[in-house]
């Protein structure tokens, strides 16, 4: 008897099929709206530079750190997702800024440009998956969960860079902050100023090394709230008891180096220096020489000296653009099998010429444009991270 297919249920951050299927209830769709060039076009690079001269001082080109090579070469600044979303409001004459990089940087670029410049992202399909694995609907419902458990009064959400302008919006209305890799040490010390709990949105392994590294806390003042389980898989007096309320995200790059990772380098490399980015899991980090955000790692190595090792722990091509401009030192990868941020490498040359050719056309293509609520929101949340003590944060 022929078997009756069954559609699976789909949730709210149902996996789509790149090229094959569209979110028509998100911004977000893997269809290109126009006519894509052939990557294989051998005229691509002349056609990027020719459509950026046409649009000369009018367009300004955003390429964040984890961005191919191919699409790097054309960007006015390269950097983490805060530094470019500065460098963005630093450049009001700038009608266009064209993100090279995911969606949520883009979506922060729009919130702290004018209303006047327009932020383009070259491909809609270029998500985050940390950042998908919280919906504002769910981050809601744990919300409700702590309002329950009688603690949202005394919880002060933080949410990294690494999230929607929805869920900044909410952490901005909550009383919160955002924060990036190198100031999340300061977010969580202003948290615990204002509130005696922290909800940690979405990378759990950022608020968790945070926490027990910086702070002092230790790993059973933490827990991790599955917004996939009835009250987030915790009991009451879980909640109660906890100090940091980790949301159960991750980084599909950062989330794939091991403890065992670390071991296996030294003993290939005897010598070498382990850095790795605070998305890594708390047992790589304890087990790394040196943790930082990007632009850390990048300093650390441009800085050390000749024939010194490192061994890299964050995403692909960052680590190999730090080998080519540091010939004089040995830089591997962490892992022994590579791995880029595929969401990243969405953003290819074929669609950054069709952007730029729509845009020197008089055609304005993905753009994206926050509502003014949210904006407004995210933009207090945005407003509290820079507002703290210290010095200029950023560099996820
Ligand atoms: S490297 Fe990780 S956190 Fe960064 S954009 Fe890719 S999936 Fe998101």
């Amino acid at each position: 008897m022929a078997g009756t297919f069954v559609e699976p249920e789909q949730t709210p951050l149902a996996l789509l099929l790149l090229g094959q299927q569209a979110d028509p209830d998100s911004e977000r769709g893997v269809d290109c709206p126009g006519d894509l060039p052939a990557p294989s076009d051998p005229d691509l690079v002349a056609r990027a530079l020719a459509a950026k001269q046409a649009l000369g001082d009018r367009l300004f080109i955003l390429g964040h750190h984890y961005q191919r090579d191919e699409v790097i070469q054309f960007a006015d600044v390269t950097g983490d997702s805060f530094k470019l979303s500065q460098q963005a409001a630093a450049r009001p004459e700038a009608e266009f800024i064209v993100f090279c990089g995911v969606h949520f940087m883009a979506e922060s670029a729009d919130i702290l440009t004018s209303d006047d410049q327009k932020v383009i992202l070259p491909d809609m399909a270029a998500g985050c998956s940390m950042a998908d694995m919280a919906e504002i609907s769910q981050v809601e419902d744990c919300w409700r969960t702590l309002e329950r458990a009688g603690v949202a009064d005394r919880t002060i959400p933080i949410t990294y860079m690494n999230s929607s302008a929805a869920i900044k919006a909410f952490t901005g209305k909550h009383h919160g902050s955002v924060c990036t890799s190198s100031n999340a040490e300061r977010s969580l010390t202003w948290a615990f100023e204002q509130g005696d709990k922290v909800l940690f949105l979405p990378d759990q392994h950022l608020g968790r090394n945070t926490a027990v590294r910086d702070l002092g806390l230790s790993l059973d003042d933490c827990v991790v709230y599955d917004p996939r389980k009835d009250n987030g898989g915790l009991s009451d007096s879980q909640i109660e008891d906890a100090r940091v309320i980790l949301w159960r995200g991750h980084c599909s790059v950062h989330g794939r180096f091991t403890a065992e990772c670390v071991d296996d380098v030294r003993e290939r490399v005897p010598g070498v220096t382990v850095i790795v980015h605070p998305e890594c899991d708390y047992s790589v980090v304890a087990k790394a020489d040196q943790v930082g955000s990007t632009e850390k790692i990048i300093a650390a190595i441009d800085n050390a000296p000749a024939g010194s090792k490192w061994a890299v722990g964050t995403e692909l091509n960052l680590v190999k653009r730090l080998a080519l401009n540091n010939p004089d030192k040995e830089i591997v990868y962490l892992d022994k099998t590579v791995c880029f941020c595929s969401t990243m490498n969405r953003i290819d040359l074929p669609h950054l010429v069709w952007a730029l050719e729509s845009l020197a056309a008089g055609h304005v293509v993905n753009q994206i444009d926050v509502d003014s609520e949210t904006e407004h929101w995210a933009k207090v949340a945005l407003d509290r991270m820079l507002a703290l003590p210290g010095p200029t944060p950023g560099r996820d």
